[in-house]
């Protein structure tokens, strides 16, 4: 099978195609990624109608490159696979109604793929992975735990009640004059810190859900730069190595509960596995704890390549191929996107009932 996919939900215009063999494994013959960064790093964040135009600008073009580099036609597709949701509701339109328009054209089938599924079945084309497996998401939008049962069949384990781990990031460089993304910057800095000079909070540490809280640790940060104006290189530096020590033992705790949780549910699973994704999983100090952890636990641990691991199009394609390879029926052409869309079963059934 071969699956063009076509990602826009936030600041990444992506089109990749992506082969699917019968055995299940895969492989990505084309895949091209343009980044905003440029476009949004004057405002420090994201800013939504720009990011739509950008994608409208880029998207035709990008397409045909990455058809071009797996030296295919659009006859060789058998199928269209587009990001519908979640994400910024104006690039999710640019996305899907092109994806729209070329299965129109071609009478090909459309996937309207869900952002989250990308990454969650991405270790399935990278490892070859097999189900179940634990995902965590961290990313600009998203800090999830999954439970990743199936194509189509997942469970939200946990997630943040505030902000996600990579807008923590990013809040935390804007407070200390740090450039964005905030993620590499605060990253650099805390090479030279001190970890241990300030005893950041560890929210939700203990606690019995495994849901996440990054919202207080920021808080601190600010106090901290406060109580120290003005503040030397050395103690953004310092700042930077604790916040990072803090956000380490949080998700120690936190993601060592959901390993505890998977194997207490699976316990005939014989190699279990963590696979990390999101823009945050590029953070040394963030795979180191989640390779010890995952060591100290008897799991695998599975860091896709990191430009697979950040926001692309072959996540996409490779679940349209996982959608159409199991049988899942396609989407209509009048499927709409939703900026909002969680990707675990309860809350999809909900959504389905109209509650
Ligand atoms: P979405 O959440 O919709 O998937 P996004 O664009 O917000 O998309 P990504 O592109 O996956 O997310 O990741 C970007 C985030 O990753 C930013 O918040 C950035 O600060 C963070 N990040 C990148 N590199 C690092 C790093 N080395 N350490 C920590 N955070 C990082
Ligand atoms: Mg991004
Ligand atoms: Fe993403």
């Amino acid at each position: 099978l071969r699956i063009l996919g076509i990602e826009t939900s936030c600041d990444e215009t992506a089109a990749s195609v992506v082969l699917r063999e019968k055995d299940g494994s895969g492989r990505i013959l084309g895949d091209v990624v343009l980044s905003q960064l440029e476009e949004h790093s004057a405002y420090g964040g994201v800013v939504p109608e720009i990011a739509a135009r950008a994608h409208v600008e880029a998207l035709d073009t990008l397409i045909e490159e990455a058809l071009l580099r797996a030296g295919v036609k659009l006859e060789d597709i058998d199928a269209i696979a587009a990001t519908s949701g979640p994400g910024l509701i104006g690039g999710l339109i640019v996305g899907l109604m092109t994806g729209k328009a070329i299965a129109r054209a071609t009478g090909k089938p459309l996937y309207a793929v869900n952002h989250l599924e990308g990454h969650a079945l991405t270790a399935r084309l990278t490892d070859g992975l097999t189900f179940p497996y634990l995902m965590l998401l961290v990313s600009g939008g998203h800090t999830q735990l999954i439970l990743v049962k199936g194509v189509g069949d997942y469970e939200r384990w946990g997630t943040t009640i505030d902000d996600a781990l990579g807008e923590a990031f990013d809040k935390t460089a804007k407070l200390l004059g740090l450039p964005y993304p905030g993620g590499p910057a605060v990253e650099r800095m805390a090479r030279t810190g001190d970890p241990k000079r300030f005893d950041f909070p560890r929210p939700l540490v203990g606690d019995a859900r495994l849901d996440f809280s990054f919202s207080g640790l920021k808080t601190a940060v600010r106090q901290a730069a406060q109580s120290l104006e003005p503040v030397t290189e050395q103690d953004i530096a310092d700042i930077c190595a604790s916040f990072q020590r803090a956000i380490s033992r949080t998700l120690r705790d936190r993601v060592g509960r959901g390993l505890k949780r998977f194997k207490a549910e699976f316990a005939t699973v014989s190699e279990p596995a963590l696979v990390v994704a999101g823009g945050v999983a590029a953070n040394q100090e963030l795979r180191a704890t989640l390779q010890e952890l995952c060591d100290q636990n008897g799991f695998r641990f599975v860091a896709p390549p990191l430009q697979l691991c950040t926001d692309n199009a072959a996540m996409i394609a490779w679940a349209g191929a996982e959608r159409l390879a199991a049988g899942l029926a396609a989407d209509g052409l009048d499927v709409a996107p939703r900026s909002r869309w969680p990707l675990d079963n309860h809350a999809q059934a909900l959504i389905g009932s109209g509650k």
